[in-house]
């Protein structure tokens, strides 16, 4: 694993996991605004599929998706943001991809289960003995304590959980909605490289270590986790249906738009069809999971972003 540089004040180590966000979420560790943590994190099969003999369909799925945490935030009230910067993420040198039995746009033409174990080495995914890429490190499960409803990790929502947005990798920030006191931040899921849609179901899952530091923005957020990048503004919205979905990313966009750059609605509708690009973050269907829907806003100069101080 590539060694990371920057002085971490915390580790947390990958034992300590939950497979829920929820309104009462017990802290494993409490860090001031600043404070950098380094948590370990396991695949999102807790390591039950290692080779291309372990089968999706043989595993434990009370073990799937777990999230190291949570961490409390100090100062972190409801009404503000707690801002997630991400660092660094560093995989671990192998992870797997699998075909799940009823799971995905092409399920119907393929064989399942199947496990494809991915090589990952120096930055780049050996897919087979001709194909390579550079690998694109995100985490999917990103979350923090909801406002009451107890949500599963494989599930996404207003409190973040598995977003699936491949931009949520180094260098992203992520304002998350603080409901509970200290906001209650945790992460798993990590992958190697993850498409937009997420057809079969699954990136290249895999374990590693993400280091964030974390901030406050007081009372302000939205009603999403809302991520800024170098070049862009992104609101998330999430459904079971995808069309659903875009519709609660759209609106969110726009009253950002509106209440924090002074649009009106109107100018905001055409502002997002004319400039803004809507995207699919995740929707494999058929599957249980939920899909989730992103606008990216560019960053443009007069504009001061929805979250400017
Ligand atoms: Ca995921
Ligand atoms: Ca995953």
């Amino acid at each position: 694993m590539r060694q990371f540089t920057e002085s971490v004040d915390h580790k947390i180590p990958r034992d300590e996991v939950v497979f829920f966000y929820g309104p009462e979420m017990k802290p494993v560790l409490e860090v001031n605004p600043g404070e950098v943590v380094t948590f370990e994190t396991q695949d999102c099969f807790s390591g039950q599929i290692l080779t291309e003999s372990d089968l999706v369909t043989d595993i434990d799925f009370d073990r799937v998706n777990p999230a190291t945490g949570p961490v409390s935030v100090r100062g972190a009230e409801p009404g503000d943001s707690l801002i997630v910067e991400i660092l660094d993420i560093r995989t671990a040198e192998q992870g797997v991809a699998t075909i799940i039995p009823g799971y995905g746009q092409l399920i119907d033409l393929v064989e399942s289960p199947i496990t494809k174990v991915l090589p990952v080495r120096d930055g780049i995914v050996h897919f087979d003995e001709k194909i390579q890429f550079p690998a694109r490190p995100m985490v999917g499960v990103v979350g923090v304590a909801t406002g009451g409803e107890e949500v599963i990790n494989a599930m996404p929502g207003r409190h973040g959980g598995n977003l699936d947005n491949h931009m949520h990798g180094i260098g992203t920030k992520i304002y998350f909605p603080v409901r509970q006191p200290g906001g209650m931040f945790a992460v798993g899921d990590m992958h190697a490289s993850m498409g937009d849609g997420e057809i079969c179901g699954t990136g290249i899952e895999i374990a590693g270590e993400v280091t964030v530091r974390f901030d406050l923005l007081k009372g302000k957020q939205a009603v999403w986790p809302v991520s800024e990048t170098e070049e862009a503004w992104i609101p998330h919205g999430t459904a079971v249906d995808f069309q659903e979905a875009m519709y609660e990313a759209c609106k969110e966009a726009a009253t950002l738009l509106a209440r924090e750059w002074g649009m009106s609605m109107e100018d905001a509708f055409i502002f997002l069809s004319v400039r803004a690009d809507v995207g699919i973050a995740q929707s494999c269907k058929p599957s249980p999971f939920a899909s989730i829907a992103r606008v990216v806003l560019p960053k443009l100069e007069g504009l001061p972003g929805p979250f400017k101080v």
